[in-house]
């Protein structure tokens, strides 16, 4: 807890936190957290992406890793414990070992990936697609507000763009754990201070343009308007209920209007879509059944209307076998196994590509993030501490017996 605090104080903004890629404060926590890995036992690099990993080597030098990681970047008046939390519980973990004199079958990583949250970029999962191998060339040239491409704030930040291939992994990675607060009110609500994930959520975000007829507020009778608010107002209750049956989270975040004055009805309106399920078949029919709504309500008021899908990204579940270690390891802990998916993205989406992942949600007050008021039991942090540490030894058990 006391390094989460430590770590809120490396922020661009007084009084807040902002911690985002590649700038002075991200090299700040690099260095910081690095030194907590040291004196933790691990050795110590920072990738082509601007990763700190920390590593802690198994029993056999060519022993296979468990990844244990989370991001350290943060979103614009942050709270300290998204993402921050899962890289120093792994610290954690890795210390009690180093004190206790032991290795694993396996190596331990614990790693802090930068630009998960896409703040400065608008690309999320920077660093953790790097470690996967699966960096997109193309995003070097993503300019930042100031006009500052990623390759050049790269290389101011130290690093060879040239080389961010060499991020990726090698060697075998038998999983990726990673412990995040939930960022939501499941656990909460429940009474439990941690969850095994099931899924992260797949993701579907839609622009929608109604078009209706623009005119005076004050002489066109109500029965003779193609009013497109109206309409728009309309849909987004629509997708409020197909959500609401279909078990899927469904948002209308962004909603503008044209002409936008008092005295004129609204001629066009604009709004998104975001949608999300944990199967994407769930998702998709959703979709679909949006656009039928939408068609319904601008056939019957006489508009026309214009969808385009700019966002499209797959559920990515939790390995079966990871999720009951991690199952196990909170119920010898003495607690009740909840499992809950994933409605926000996190590193372990990226890295899916590279080894089995599971993530540890464990309950934030109040369901609140993003947020400065984002806050976390101490009590809870130990309980997430003790399940990971038994996952660990449970997964040991496992790969001893599979070597
Ligand atoms: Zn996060």
């Amino acid at each position: 807890m006391e390094r989460c605090d430590a770590l809120a104080a490396l922020t661009e903004t007084p009084g807040m936190v902002t911690r985002t890629y590649l700038t002075p404060q991200h090299a700040a926590a690099n260095r910081l957290v690095g030194s907590w890995m040291q004196e933790a036992g691990m050795s110590v690099s920072v990738d082509a992406a601007g990763s700190v990993i920390g590593r802690y080597a198994g029993r056999r030098p060519d022993a296979p890793s468990v990844i244990v990681g989370s991001h350290l970047d943060s979103v614009r008046n942050a709270g300290r414990y998204d993402g921050i939390l899962g890289v120093l519980l792994g610290i954690q973990a890795v210390s009690d070992l180093h004190a206790a004199g032991r290795r694993l079958p396996f190596a331990i990583e614990v790693v802090g990936f930068g630009e998960e949250e896409g703040v400065r970029f608008g690309t999320s999962l920077i660093g953790s697609h790097a470690l996967a191998g699966s960096f997109d060339p193309a995003w070097l040239d993503i300019r930042d507000e100031a006009g500052l491409s990623l390759a050049e704030a790269m290389r101011g930040f130290g690093l060879d763009p040239r080389t961010i291939g060499q991020a990726a992994h090698q060697g075998g990675v038998l999983a990726y754990l990673e412990p995040h607060i939930e960022q939501g009110p499941v656990l909460e609500s429940l009474g439990l201070p941690v969850g095994v994930v099931t899924a992260i959520c797949g993701a579907t975000r839609k622009r929608f343009r109604v078009e209706g007829v623009a005119g005076h507020a004050g002489t066109v009778p109500m029965g003779q308007r193609r009013d497109a608010l109206a309409a728009a107002a309309e849909m987004v209750l629509a997708i409020e209920r197909i959500a609401l049956e279909t078990g899927v989270v469904g948002t209308v975040g962004r909603l503008g209007v044209q002409p936008d004055a008092v005295n004129v009805i609204p001629g066009a309106a604009v709004f998104t879509l975001d949608l999300r399920a944990e199967q994407d078949a769930a998702r998709l029919a959703a979709l679909a059944a949006v656009d039928r709504a939408v068609a319904q309500i601008a056939e019957r008021r006489g508009l026309s209307w214009h969808g385009e899908t700019f966002h499209q990204s797959p559920s990515v579940h939790c390995a079966p076998h990871l999720r009951s270690v991690i199952a196990e390891a909170i119920a010898a802990c003495g607690l009740p196994v909840h499992a809950l998916a994933s409605g926000a993205g996190h590193d372990a989406m990226a890295i899916a590509s590279l080894a089995p992942v599971a993530m540890l949600f464990i309950r934030c007050t109040g369901g609140i993030s993003h947020n400065p008021a984002e806050a976390v039991l101490p009590e809870d942090v130990a309980v997430a501490a003790r399940v990971l540490s038994g996952l660990l030894e449970r997964l040991a058990a496992i790969t001893d017996f599979a070597v």
